[in-house]
């Protein structure tokens, strides 16, 4: 049997009550069941195991009332590639609750590990070693923030922006622009924004990137879990939103050839040592011990990192490592405000947008 679920946060304090302001997506509040009393629909989602790069799934349990204690659930692992047809069952460990800033109300998000029968984790849960290497280094109290770049894609496939033949004009106006010449899909990225702050996800900011059609979130700075949680949650979110629009999501790290950007997943990291005063010493240590170990993260920072990390478009290249301030043609960037103030933080620029977030965040 597996051991009773345990939520370790309830939602952040930051926001209240999920309120939905959108009205792509909003939804009825509250669901009456016939003897009267507010049943409350719980989204169990959980990472699959499509190869190379695993997806998110989705399904809603009705409860009787709302809970801080979610029952562990099960799905159908031969049609997620994660078992096969003759012993199909995979379990879901519900592990963090958010509020479901779609539905509303006391409706929840609640993200699960996927578990064998036998209670053992799934070869497919990343989140479990994540969760062992979070404990180990506790004391460190380390802090990331992911930069999720994604692209919006029309259902022709072609990133909004991008007429039905061709190409729009050369990059250079679309980041961080505005007016109708350079930006398409702000909506979506506004909403999206607006439902991670009601979920309690810690989004810290949004902008349009470099390709017409693409644009970055980002979540933290938080603890190892707690990033990986909230970007995965984001994700569905995300995906879900740009459902109501006809628009598909792709966090393809390359998804248009030729001379545009591809999708990142620049990663920044800290420790207490780091942040505190003096903490230049630990960062170029990072670095260099990042560089040790760099072929290692190279292959596990999401497939086709090597199509995305070319050296051109303000990445390195795959097979050489470097550490630089304020260099975004390199592995690792010191920002400049961190070498003025000689503390702060690094960033790993080399991830890709399709990257798990329990791995990388653990490697690192
Ligand atoms: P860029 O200039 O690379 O586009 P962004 O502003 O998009 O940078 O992202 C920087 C990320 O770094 C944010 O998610 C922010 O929360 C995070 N961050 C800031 N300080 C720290 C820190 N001390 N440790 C880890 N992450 C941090
Ligand atoms: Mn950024
Ligand atoms: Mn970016
Ligand atoms: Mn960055």
């Amino acid at each position: 049997t597996v051991a009773a679920c345990d939520i370790e946060n309830r939602p952040a304090d930051r926001v209240g009550r999920a309120r939905n302001p959108n009205p792509s997506t909003r939804t009825n509040e509250t669901t009456k069941t016939e003897d009267n009393h507010v049943a409350i629909k719980a989204e169990y989602i959980w990472i699959d195991g499509t190869e190379p790069t695993p997806q998110l799934r989705s399904k809603t349990k009705i409860l009787d009332e709302p809970t801080d204690d979610y029952p562990i659930w099960g799905f159908d692992g031969s049609s997620t590639n994660q078992a096969t047809g003759d012993k199909s069952d995979c379990v879901l460990k519900p592990v963090r609750a958010f509020h479901d800033p779609i539905r509303g109300g006391e409706n929840v998000l609640v993200i699960c590990e996927v578990m064998l029968v036998d209670g053992k984790a799934h070869p497919t849960n990343t989140r479990a070693a994540a969760a062992r290497t979070a404990k180990k280094y506790k004391k460190h109290e380390p802090l990331f923030g992911i930069e999720q770049e994604y692209t919006m894609l029309r259902p022709n496939g072609n990133p909004l922006g991008f007429p039905d033949d061709g190409y729009p004009a050369p990059q250079g106006p679309y980041y961080c622009g505005v007016g109708e010449y350079a930006i398409t899909g702000r909506q979506i990225a506004e909403e999206h924004m607006d439902a991670c702050l009601a979920a309690g996800i810690g989004i810290s900011g949004i902008n349009a990137e470099v390709m017409p059609g693409q644009w970055e979130f980002q979540v933290g700075p938080r603890g190892l879990l707690e990033v990986a949680d909230e970007i995965w949650v984001a994700r569905w979110l995300l995906h879900r939103i740009a459902e109501n629009y006809d628009v598909w999501i792709s966090i393809d790290p390359k998804p248009v050839k030729g001379d545009w950007n591809g999708a990142g997943a620049h990663t920044n990291f800290s420790t207490k040592e780091m942040r505190e005063d003096g903490g230049y010493k630990y960062i170029e240590a990072g670095c260099k011990a990042l560089g040790q170990k760099a072929d290692l993260h190279i292959k596990n920072y999401g497939a086709g990192v090597e199509d995305r990390l070319t050296g051109a478009h303000e990445t390195q290249r795959h097979d050489q490592f470097s550490y630089g301030v304020s260099d975004r043609g390199a592995s690792i960037r010191i920002p400049w405000q961190v070498s003025v103030d000689k503390k702060g933080y690094l960033e790993d620029r080399r991830p890709n947008g399709n990257m798990d977030p329990y791995i990388v965040a653990r490697l690192m």
